[in-house]
């Protein structure tokens, strides 16, 4: 295992950022000196769970976040500080709500069958005003601004800085463009397996928000900032493979679409569950102004309404875009990193198991043609229903683990609660006068 007091001396850091991503994706770190690593790195670093999004209470007894040394990074923005991955413990056991240790149980289910999970997300964001109130680009205004030549080159600071450094971190970064909405953008790197894509997503949302801090600038992935423009999507390409990562169990020419069996009840696993595993994917009460969505200024949401699958064709729920793999538009920008890999392993994993039939594919376009499709469920209108789907789906909270099912149930029904509790304009609008 890497001794992280001899990497900090190697590498010229002063502080390590023990960093541990709560049930709402909230990211928590200490800053510990470099002198103090040796003993945090065998303990772990002492939180007050109950002051984090973990379900805890104010008596529980210490929570330690214990780096796991193979997912450190150097911060290449900061060099002297170095960002490293935190598993949580509690009286000497993984807590089992905690995403980290939630994903890694299911990779170590997957391994014991053989297979070993790669995803690549595409974790979109608008650059906005310090306030957040309204994007940063006033000339950026084009009607379709996807692809707009002018508008990246104008971030060109911005975007360039932080592809630089995912160069430099061996992430295989390939494009970075101006995405669908004013404001919006996508950098997209190479896929890995699960947990280390998860603590590159991670990482990446940090980075990117430093950075944007840096220019003067806000990042935001909030799934819908905007009413009038595109959302934030995070999809994720999937494959499966054999435990060398080196065959891939999803590609077979022979079949439709060049995915094979294993393909077929793994996307089986997630059409089945979708509904439920919403939830997870889509987890504020803003990411249901993304899915179900009237049209947008540009002309398409990119987001889906049901639960369908098709081949090259990005107006379904799934899209299988090439031989071997899948992509799952469903996830938008405020997904948990973890959770968002946990909930493909657990659905895909449970299409494994029961051999599912991911049903018909449409190859037509949902946008203009969705009405023609009258049997395929609707994804979930509001948090409330998915919360519902989450909480009826027996087989995927198993997958997940009841403990963390249950805690992330009870912490998502607050946040319900509490929004329910608000009292807003449009009620005073649309109710004065009754
Ligand atoms: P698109 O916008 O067409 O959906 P992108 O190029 O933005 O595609 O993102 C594709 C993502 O899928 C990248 O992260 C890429 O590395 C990943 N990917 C490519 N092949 C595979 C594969 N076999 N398994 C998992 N992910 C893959
Ligand atoms: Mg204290
Ligand atoms: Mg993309
Ligand atoms: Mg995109
Ligand atoms: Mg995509």
């Amino acid at each position: 295992m890497l001794d992280l007091s001899q990497y900090a001396a190697e590498n010229g850091i002063k502080y390590f950022m023990i960093s541990y991503t709560d049930l709402f994706g909230g990211q928590r770190a200490k800053l510990v000196p470099a002198q103090a690593i040796a003993e945090m790195q065998q303990d772990g670093a002492g939180f007050a769970g109950f002051a984090t999004w973990l379900d805890l209470s104010p008596a529980h007894p210490d929570l330690f976040a214990v780096p796991d040394a193979s997912s450190v990074i150097q911060l290449p923005w900061k060099r002297e500080v170095a960002w490293v991955a935190a598993d949580c413990v509690m009286n000497e056991a993984p807590l089992d709500q905690a995403p980290r240790v939630v994903l890694k149980k299911l990779v170590a289910a997957a391994a014991e069958e053989g297979l070993r999970v790669k995803t690549g997300v595409e974790p979109e964001f608008f650059l906005v005003s310090p306030d957040g109130s309204e994007i940063s680009d006033g000339l950026d205004t084009a009607e379709k601004p996807c692809y707009d030549q002018q508008a990246v080159m104008r971030r060109y600071d911005v975007i360039a800085e932080i592809c630089d450094y995912m160069l430099e971190l061996g992430w295989k970064p390939y494009q970075n463009d101006h995405e669908d909405a004013n404001g919006q953008f996508e950098m997209n790197w190479e896929y890995d397996d699960v947990l280390k894509t998860a603590d590159k997503h991670s990482f990446f949302k940090f980075m990117v928000k430093s950075i944007a801090e840096k220019h003067g600038l806000r990042a935001t992935f909030m799934p819908k900032p905007f009413q009038n423009l595109t959302g934030n999507g995070c999809h994720a390409h999937i494959s499966v493979w054999d435990l060398d990562g080196k065959v891939n169990a999803f590609a077979d020419n022979d079949m439709p679409f060049g995915l094979s069996a294993k393909g077929k009840h793994f996307l089986g696993g997630i059409m089945r569950h979708a509904e439920a595993l919403a939830a997870i994917t889509n987890p504020t009460v803003n990411s249901y102004k993304r899915i179900n969505a009237p049209r947008t200024l540009s002309g398409a949401t990119w987001a889906p309404n049901t639960v369908t699958w098709t081949g090259n064709n990005r107006t379904h729920m799934v899209r299988v875009p090439g031989p071997g793999r899948f992509e799952l538009r469903l996830a938008d920008g405020a997904v948990n990193p973890y959770l968002l890999q946990s909930v493909i392993l657990a659905a895909g994993l449970s299409g494994l198991h029961n051999e599912a039939d991911p049903g018909p594919h449409y190859d037509i376009d949902m946008y203009s043609e969705g009405h023609k499709v009258t049997d395929a469920p609707q994804l979930p209108l509001n948090l409330l229903d998915a919360l519902r789907a989450f909480e009826s789906d027996d087989e995927l909270t198993g997958m997940l683990g009841k403990d963390f099912s249950r805690a992330y149930l009870k912490q998502k029904r607050l946040e319900w609660n509490s929004f329910c509790s608000h009292f807003s304009r449009w009620e005073r609008q649309h109710t004065l006068d009754v």
